[in-house]
């Protein structure tokens, strides 16, 4: 069933690919996005991290927390989700919820669950959608950005292992990517968040932006 869709996805993509021509961002004013943004505080608010596996999730999540006392990690109850959905909870403040990784490994159930978590966005404020700088965006993340798109999501890139490339190269990945999510992207942030978490690079501005949309920054 995952499988099906994923594939049914997939080709949607490949499909719509050569008519991808520029959209017209509405970041700030889609009513769809906006929405979101406003969504009630009765549950504690919630981040999510999703990307492919082996883009460098678990660093990055452990160099965010490495500091932080207060964090309490809690794997999914939900029958046939252990070890797959793991929450972070940070002091009073937020949840963060690692999503498993997709493509290669991917649990075979990955499409469902994440499709219906993200549907249900549970007080959910912000989707960081992680890329791998050394790669670009592939295939398998160009089905994870048409999922927030589509589910209007506002989502937030991260471009992961910084430090792994040159400098010249690094600036050619990073103006591609921007420029894809300038033009194709209607819900991401239009700021990238490159990163690395072997050299800490960025983790301290992205840490801010998190407490900032979380409401945690005094
Ligand atoms: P996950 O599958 O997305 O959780 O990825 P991991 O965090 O396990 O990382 C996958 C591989 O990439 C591991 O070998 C990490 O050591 C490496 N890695 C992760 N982040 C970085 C980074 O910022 N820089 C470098 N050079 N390697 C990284």
């Amino acid at each position: 069933m995952a499988a099906a869709r994923l594939s049914h996805r997939m080709g949607r993509l490949l499909e719509k690919a050569p008519a991808l021509g520029p959209w017209t961002r509405v970041y700030s004013t889609s009513p769809a996005f906006a929405e979101v943004l406003r969504l009630p505080q009765k549950q504690l608010t919630k981040v999510c991290f999703i990307g492919r596996s082996n883009v460098g999730k678990s660093s990055l999540i452990k160099a965010l927390f490495s500091l932080a006392p207060d964090v309490e990690v809690r794997i999914s109850k939900k029958p046939g989700h252990t070890k797959k959905m793991n929450f972070f909870k940070v002091g009073k403040h937020f949840t963060l919820v690692d999503m498993p990784g997709y493509g290669y490994r991917a649990p075979e159930d990955f499409v469902d669950m994440v499709e219906t978590y993200l549907k249900e966005r549970n007080n959910l404020k912000r989707t960081f959608l992680l890329v791998d700088s050394v790669v670009g965006i592939t295939k398998l993340d160009n089905i994870a950005i048409e999922m927030c798109e589509e589910f209007a999501l506002p989502y937030v890139m991260i471009l992961t292992k910084i430090d792994k490339s040159s400098k010249g190269y690094l600036l050619k990945q990073v103006l591609q990517i921007q420029k894809f999510v300038n033009t194709q992207t209607q819900g991401c942030f239009p700021q990238l968040f490159p990163i690395s978490a072997v050299t800490n690079s960025g983790v301290h501005l992205l840490k801010c932006f998190i407490a900032d949309i979380t409401g945690s920054l005094k």
